[in-house]
């Protein structure tokens, strides 16, 4: 038995971190580690960003929670921002990615409902998506290894290989609601959709009267160098997901949409005890502030250019180790032709974290606070592991 009373239900490293500065996470012993996974792309804004632990303690002094059946100016707020600058017109607050994504899955089978098609519950998903880990999260999400064990797979959800427009014109029927899909694929391995095929889902949508859900709980807030990954494809979806990164390492979900979907949600069809306290809207409204910061985007942008070109020259110099890398903005994906979880356990022992991910990738979504003198450290990381893995084929060649 393990020495730990904690569910053994993750593959835990050996680290223990006392402390974080900005991209940077401490053990208690003084060793360094640059932290290019932000906890899942979650902290966007590097650890211990001074205006966040500022908002945090400063609303810790005032008032932690009081429900939602009272007014939330902090609320208010933090809505009224994330609609000037996105499609939305309503927000609603959650506590978790999968919560937001559950959040606009019913909201998009309500909206049929009450338009008079109760039929219409169906939402159509792509192979390779993560959505969540709840029992209706991972039927859209619909990977086997989610769901093998948890009773029967949740209905309503259909599945198409991701890209595929005739697949996906074949499954639609009147019983389809919305569909779903991340802009990236995170968990499925940083898998860009075309912005030609979001457009042509966009047009099924509004030719079939279905919703557009997107899920933008690991693209969201500045990943890509847009506030939105769908800002580069130039459509809008009805309803969208956000979580990880709005909190930057506070636990907030919202849901997202246009003022007719989110209608579908009238008095007393939904809700959350916790969803959008006084403590994660402080703390959303500090991210935002950073984020949303003349030029931050835009430098984003750059650092992720910059970043990637290294990481191919990486990819370059170690074909033995390194496939390919894709990604956008500060959000990368190293494909690795060695297992990824070896190139990740050699990047740990280089003083590097990264996350892997499905198609044998591992992902490399730094804190976007982070700065060009950073990321050449971190290439160099990269560039240590990777001839730490080609010495260890070299010696199992040899022996
Ligand atoms: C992480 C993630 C989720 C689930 O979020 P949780 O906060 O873990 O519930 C859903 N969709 C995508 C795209 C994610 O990256």
């Amino acid at each position: 038995m393990s020495a730990t009373a904690l569910f053994g239900n993750y593959a835990r490293s050996n680290l223990s971190f006392d402390h974080g500065e900005g991209v940077w996470l401490v053990t208690k012993d003084g060793r360094r580690f640059l932290d290019c996974g932000s906890g899942i792309a979650v902290n966007s804004c590097g650890h211990s960003h001074p205006h966040l632990v500022k908002a945090l303690q400063d609303q810790a002094a005032k008032l932690w929670h009081i429900s939602n059946l009272h007014q939330m100016p902090e609320g208010e707020r933090l809505a009224q921002r994330l609609v000037d600058n996105t499609f939305a017109d309503k927000v609603l607050f959650v506590n978790s990615g999968a919560e937001a994504m559950e959040a606009a899955i019913k909201c998009a089978r309500r909206y049929q409902y009450d338009n008079g098609q109760p039929d219409r519950f169906h939402v159509i998903t792509f192979e390779g998506a993560f959505h969540g880990r709840t029992l209706g999260t991972i039927a859209a999400g619909g990977q086997a290894k989610y769901m093998e064990g948890f009773g029967p797979k949740a209905p309503g959800f259909d599945q198409v290989p991701a890209g595929d427009l005739e697949a996906l014109k074949a499954v639609i029927g009147p019983q389809t609601a919305a569909i779903a899909i991340e802009p990236i694929q995170g968990e499925g391995g940083i898998k860009e959709m075309q912005p030609e095929f979001l457009r042509a889902l966009r047009q099924l949508c509004d030719d079939n009267g279905l919703l557009l859900i997107f899920d933008e709980i690991q693209t969201g807030v500045g990943r890509t160098g847009k506030m939105f990954a769908y800002e580069w494809s130039g459509v809008a979806p009805d309803l969208m997901a956000v979580a990880k990164g709005i909190g930057g390492g506070f636990p907030v979900g919202a849901c997202l949409a246009t003022a007719e979907t989110a209608a579908a949600l009238a008095p007393g069809t939904h809700g959350t005890t916790f969803g959008g306290n006084p403590l994660a809207m402080a703390v959303g409204n500090a991210v935002l502030d950073v984020i949303l910061a003349d030029g931050f985007l835009q430098d984003v942008q750059k650092k992720g250019l910059n970043f990637k070109q290294k990481l191919a020259g990486l990819v370059d110099s170690h074909p033995k180790v390194l496939e390919l890398v894709r990604g956008s903005g500060l959000m990368m994906g190293l494909k690795c032709v060695v297992p990824a979880g070896d190139y990740v356990a050699a990047a740990r022992d280089a003083g590097l974290l990264a996350v892997p991910a499905g198609d044998n990738t591992v992902r490399i979504m730094p804190p976007l606070t982070m700065t060009e003198d950073e990321i050449a450290t971190a290439v160099e990381r990269l560039e240590q592991a990777a001839q730490a893995v080609e010495a260890k084929l070299v010696e199992g060649a040899a022996e």
